[in-house]
């Protein structure tokens, strides 16, 4: 393997790029990863200072053994890390009698053994007195469950990557590439470098440069930061809030930068390119007439704002798989608005995919053969 400069190119350093140069250069293989900007940064979907991370899936119980694997390297990146990555604050799920939320994690956790409490909604106002929560409702609460510092760990991936040998280009985007059977060639403003497989990890940029047409939709999200009333937020579990009419909205404990609060979906589409990159006063207001019917002691001054992308599947699971027209050229996308959790454990399958041909992981539910794609 080695008629090529490079095994491996990786296009995109968001964090499914970044643990996927690390995994590869662990293992010692000949890696570039490349970047249209200089990771971390705000402009994709890594970015916002908290990301959560949790066992009880309500998504669906498949995700459970993949985040245990991730949780075990973040732990493990963390010991070398010179900032502490994760942080374990607990996490709610509340929701309606019916709640997708608060039932799917529940099943989850009883199909894994993830330790948990079911709350009825006294149960969860004795313990968390700052939380409206509408009678019926009822919570899971994970104990295990806690926060990762998205920044923090980019900026670790790709120095440990570098460190065991990766060359990482920032600020230099990828124009277009080409591929047969002999390998891959990657063009920026440089020139062109070769490899003998190519990852695409471009987040929300991944339509402008898959050259096959995928069903994914770029969606525009907001994370507010708001002054909390006296201390009263440090403690607070994470929390995951499904209403009445199935809006899911989260709250984060204040880690000394205010309430964390952001809706989960309903933003309009858009592309990496065209995105409105300023939160807005309706944006704002949207949260906040959440925090003042579920959270009012949240509901301070505004601290900050800053607008993100999530990359939509249809059936928001995620994108892994070889491209149909290449095989040495794999594509992932990750997001659906829950990926990044599970970057290290995504990183080491596309690592091991293209060192060996063998994902390591069962990744059938995330191939793009689930779709009817035009390449
Ligand atoms: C508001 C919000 C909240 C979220 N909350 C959670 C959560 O709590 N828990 C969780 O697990 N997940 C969460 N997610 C999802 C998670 O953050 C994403 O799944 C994950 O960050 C996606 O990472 P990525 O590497 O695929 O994309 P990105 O981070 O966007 O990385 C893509 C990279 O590609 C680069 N790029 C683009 N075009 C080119 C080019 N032409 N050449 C070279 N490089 C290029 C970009 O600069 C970027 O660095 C959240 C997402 C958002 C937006």
């Amino acid at each position: 393997m080695n008629s090529h400069p490079f095994d491996v190119i990786v296009a995109g350093l968001g964090v499914m790029g970044a643990a996927t140069v690390h995994a590869l250069a662990e293992r010692g293989a000949r890696v570039l990863g490349i970047d249209r900007h200089d990771p971390p940064h705000a402009l994709g979907s890594s970015h916002g200072r908290t990301r959560i991370i949790r066992e009880a899936y309500y998504e669906h119980p498949l995700y459970v053994p993949l985040v245990r694997r991730a949780l075990e390297l973040w732990r493990k990146l963390e010991n070398e890390a010179p900032l502490p990555l994760l942080r374990k604050t607990g996490g709610l799920s509340i929701g309606p009698p019916g709640s997708r939320l608060v039932e799917g994690a529940a099943a989850s956790a009883r199909e894994h053994d993830v330790p948990h409490e079911i709350l009825d909604a006294a149960e969860v106002r004795r313990r968390f007195p700052d939380f409206h929560v509408l009678p019926g409702s009822s919570a899971l609460y994970e104990p295990g469950a806690g926060l990762l510092d998205p920044e923090a760990c980019v900026r670790t991936l790709l120095l440990r990557a570098v460190h065991a040998g990766a060359i990482i280009r920032s600020n230099e985007p990828v124009l277009t590439w080409t591929a047969d059977r002999t390998g891959v060639r990657v063009y920026t403003h440089a020139g062109a470098f070769a490899a003998h497989t190519l990852i695409l990890t471009l987040g929300a940029w991944l339509p402008e440069l898959a050259q096959l047409h995928l069903p994914l939709q770029v969606e525009r999200q907001t994370m507010f930061w708001f002054e909390p009333r006296d201390g009263v937020a440090r403690h607070w579990p994470y929390t995951l809030w499904e209403t009445t009419n199935g809006t899911i909205f989260a709250t984060f404990p204040d880690l000394g930068e205010g309430v964390k609060a952001q809706l989960h979906h309903g933003g309009e589409t858009t592309t990496a390119a065209s995105v409105r990159r300023a939160p807005d006063r309706d944006d704002e207001l949207r949260v906040r007439r959440l925090l003042e019917e579920f959270v009012p002691a949240a509901n301070g001054a505004r601290r900050d704002g800053t607008v993100c992308l999530y990359t939509n599947s249809p059936d928001a699971h995620f994108t892994i798989d070889t491209h149909p027209a290449h095989a040495n050229v794999v594509l992932c996308s990750a997001c659906s608005g829950h990926g990044f959790k599970f970057a290290p454990a995504i990183g080491e399958t596309l690592a091991n995919w293209a060192l060996t041909g063998q994902s390591g992981m069962d990744v059938t539910p995330f191939r793009i053969t689930r779709f009817s794609v035009a390449t």
